[in-house]
């Protein structure tokens, strides 16, 4: 069980040193026992203490990276069952299975659509992170030549190898040498087996049971054997089942600290259908999952999963928000268009792209309003005619344009007099209302002029 402020307090120096940021060692312990610090801050608690301590606080559901360089992926290190007490840490990885049936054409243009899946959504970069390739051959010769072609065209993907045999497995997992990969298939027939390669090779060793019951089992047997790395599967195909497991595993893990489910989840997403895979999917990113693997990779799926990953794993405390500045988009000239926005990333993001979509060189004006968008930050007075007149005279954007017209957001039109009397020798020009008018809107001026 995760140890009390108070007992925590009682094993620490109680010298209120302040050396740890907090203004007293019990403040500390609480925030400990919160999780909400980490024990290193204090440069002077004891070894005996770090060792009950260390235990004590680490996450209840274990780190583990997979791969290596810059495309290691790290999974688990949740604290919470929901994102409204606390941020999601890792977010999940998705995975593409790669069958050893696949010709050698076919297995390496999968290879190329997971190595050019990146795309870029609001500043962040979103991909297919990992390859699971399965050995549906039975062949351990099959299998290990697949193996050898992955590592060889795509040697900084990390992988998660799947196979139930043992044998294959050990073929299989030398190409990856020093990359940290994953060996999904440890059950109760082979476990000794598996774990055996997995700490050869320094690998994360994937198990698999059929139910809750044999898992906890299972992930108990394994850790004896010296394993401490795991990803669990809990055997679950059908939705629901998947949905009951992971909650459960995730429940156990937080809520009662059950060391046996203290493990990331994998789930296998694969469908015949691709809605229903991408449906699938979404649960395991939505209930617990750390990493899903998927049947295969198809623009509309990889956008609507980056997505709901994105938002998922966002800290719901903190709005999302870039710097207040005036943003060239092009090269803009002293005559090119002026328009003011919110500092919402997602608002800015849409608007400036649009902007560069429409190929018309222009300014973007970008205030801070707390991240909020642009209604929003509206209604909470903080995206106002006075404040948006103080931004744009402080700006010095008028040293820069030679013109005085302001573009605003079309929803907001209500400011537009408001903001020519205080800002004096400025028109206000009322834009479109969503952000996917501005190339027409940006357009149809350039061609008036
Ligand atoms: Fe207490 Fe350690 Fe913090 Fe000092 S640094 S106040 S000893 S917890």
């Amino acid at each position: 069980m995760a140890l009390s402020g108070v007992a925590i307090f009682k094993l620490l120096p109680k010298t209120n040193c302040k050396k740890c940021g907090h203004p007293t060692c019990l403040a500390f312990a609480m925030k400990l026992a919160q999780r909400q610090a980490s024990l290193d801050q204090c440069p002077d608690v004891s070894e005996e203490a770090k060792k009950i301590l260390g235990e004590a606080s680490a996450p209840p559901i274990r780190s583990i990276t997979f791969g290596s360089g810059d495309r290691a992926v790290k999974i688990g290190e949740e604290t919470v069952l929901f994102r409204h007490d606390k941020k999601f840490v890792n977010p999940c990885a998705l995975a593409v299975e790669i069958k050893d049936t696949l010709s050698e054409t076919e297995i390496t243009k999968k290879i190329e659509e997971v190595l050019t899946s990146e795309i870029d959504r609001v500043g962040q970069k979103l991909r297919i992170d990992a390859i699971a390739l399965t050995n549906a051959s039975d062949d351990k010769g099959k299998f290990e030549s697949a193996a050898k072609l992955i590592a060889s065209k795509a040697p900084n993907v990390p992988v998660i190898l799947s196979t139930t045999d043992h044998g294959s497995a050990e073929a299989a997992v030398k190409p990856f040498a020093g990359k940290k990969p994953i060996i999904y298939g440890a059950n109760p027939g082979n476990a000794e087996a598996m774990a055996n390669i997995a700490k050869a090779e320094k690998a994360t060793l994937g198990v698999v049971a059929n139910g809750l019951d044999e898992l906890s089992t299972l992930t108990e047997k394994i850790k004896s054997l010296g394993v401490e790395d795991m990803v669990i599967d809990s055997g679950a195909k059908k939705a629901k089942e998947m949905l009951e497991n992971n909650t459960m595993i995730r429940r156990a893990a937080i809520k009662k600290n059950f060391k046996p489910f203290g493990y990331p989840v994998i789930n296998f997403a694969q469908r015949d259908d691709s809605l229903h895979e991408a449906l699938i999917a979404s649960l395991g990113i939505t209930k617990y999952a750390s990493i899903i693997v998927v049947s295969s990779i198809e623009k509309w799926k990889n956008l609507a999963l980056f997505t709901l990953r994105q938002n998922i794993y966002t800290d719901p405390q903190v709005p999302m928000q870039v710097e207040q500045k005036i943003y060239n988009i092009g090269e803009p000239k002293s005559e090119s268009p002026l328009m003011i926005t919110t500092n919402f990333s997602l608002t800015y993001f849409i608007v400036s792209g649009e902007i560069e979509n429409s190929k018309v060189a222009s300014r973007l004006a970008v205030m801070d309003c707390e991240g909020l968008s642009v209604l929003t930050a509206w209604a909470a007075g903080k995206f106002t005619a006075s404040k948006i007149a103080a931004f744009i005279k402080d700006s010095g954007i008028e040293n820069e344009v030679k013109h005085r017209e302001l573009i605003i957001p079309g929803y907001v039109a209500i400011l537009s007099g408001s903001i020519e009397d205080k800002l004096e020798g400025w028109k206000v020009t009322v834009g479109p209302r969503e952000a996917n008018g501005l190339p027409a809107f940006l357009k149809a001026r350039v061609a008036q002029n």
